[in-house]
């Protein structure tokens, strides 16, 4: 446990692959079939091969949820933590983030695993400390923020309000990072309350129907968990942020036009600015270019938390708090 803690810390970036299987359709069509290499690599017939810190291919959501369960417990720790799925629309994206009601996806395995984990430390010795949840939800469409947990159609039946109904969300950078103003953040109680939220955001979301797949995503999803704790002496606060991001399609193959066209070349823009980042960081620059487009400006908070003092409290095993600086990236470790 000790190692992982400080595994945790260190803020790596790590990259997934995940092999969905063919739909009825692509069974009928001459696509490329990924061939999976070993566990760490796959392999394109057209392409060749590419390596991952892990791929899954037969993949059961159970599986995936494994690898990302640590990263609850690093929230609780007052980490940011930032979760994207990228891909085609169509990729299993959202089945990955969202799941099914059926096949829970990674959000409500996390939000399962979360309220276990604070149940837990409630139970243990270092019970002296109190937990706040909240969430929010948005998402960026064509380059604009819209609030799913706010929406002025979501509340069709509640008296009419002197507008604007639903304050427009915006961003502004302040002391703590970049905020986003307006953005509804809802305090939950429990999994259950937290699930209710998160659903009534999926719902909320803007899709249109486009060849690859009925309900495509033509924006980014943005879902926030916030953990919030105090024992009276040591404020923490952590995120858990669920990024499910829009297609990354080729043009032609989506036959997008017109509006659809529009949604496309902003999302690739997007894209194009995120994929600068992820290369700036992975390979240590000085200057990430995190300025080039709202998304990445969003994100940016979460990923750049280097320099501020962390603690990390542990549960198990039972007695041992661990407490670890981050000074520099010089970790301290000591025992309590
Ligand atoms: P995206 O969000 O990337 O556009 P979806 O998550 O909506 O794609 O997935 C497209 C379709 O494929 C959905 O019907 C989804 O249920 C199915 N699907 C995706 N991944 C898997 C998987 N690993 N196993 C089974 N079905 C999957
Ligand atoms: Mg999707």
């Amino acid at each position: 446990r000790v190692h992982n803690a400080i595994e945790d810390a260190k803020g790596h970036l790590r990259v997934f692959c995940r092999v969905r299987p063919l739909s009825e359709k692509e069974l009928d069509m001459d696509e490329e079939v990924v061939r999976m290499v070993d566990n760490m690599k796959i392999e394109l017939p057209r392409n060749g091969v590419f390596t991952f810190d892990g791929v899954f291919a037969a993949g059961r959501q159970e599986e995936v949820f494994e690898e990302c369960k640590d990263l609850v417990q690093s929230t609780v720790d007052g980490h940011n933590v930032t979760i994207f799925a990228y891909g085609q629309t169509g990729a299993g994206k959202t089945y990955t983030l969202h799941g099914t009601p059926q096949e829970e996806g990674i959000a409500g395995r996390a939000i399962s695993e979360l309220f276990q984990i604070l149940k837990r430390f409630q139970q243990s010795s270092n019970a002296a400390r109190s937990f706040v949840v909240s969430a929010s939800m948005f998402e960026l469409y064509r380059n604009r923020l819209v609030d799913l947990l706010r929406r002025p159609e979501k509340r069709a039946k509640s008296p009419p309000c002197s507008p604007p109904c639903s304050p427009k969300l915006s961003l502004r950078s302040s002391e703590s990072g970049l905020q986003v103003d307006n953005l509804a953040e809802e305090e939950v109680e429990d999994a259950t309350q937290l699930k209710r939220l998160l659903s009534r955001g999926l719902a909320a979301r803007t899709t249109a129907p486009n060849a690859l797949n009925a309900e495509s995503s033509r924006s980014h999803l943005i879902f926030t968990i916030k953990v919030t704790s105090t024992d009276g002496q040591n404020p923490l606060s952590g995120k858990l942020v669920l990024c499910d991001l829009g297609g990354s399609e080729r043009l032609k193959k989506s036959e997008a036009t017109g509006e659809h066209l529009k949604e496309a070349i902003e999302i690739n823009r997007s894209l194009t600015a995120l994929g600068d980042v992820i290369e700036a960081v992975a390979e240590r620059k000085r200057q990430v270019p995190y300025r080039n487009h709202k998304l990445t400006q969003l994100l940016q908070d979460d990923w750049s938390g280097w320099g501020r003092k962390r603690f990390l409290l542990r549960y198990d095993p039972p007695g041992v708090g661990l407490e670890v600086e981050d000074d520099d990236h010089q970790l301290s470790v000591q025992h309590k």
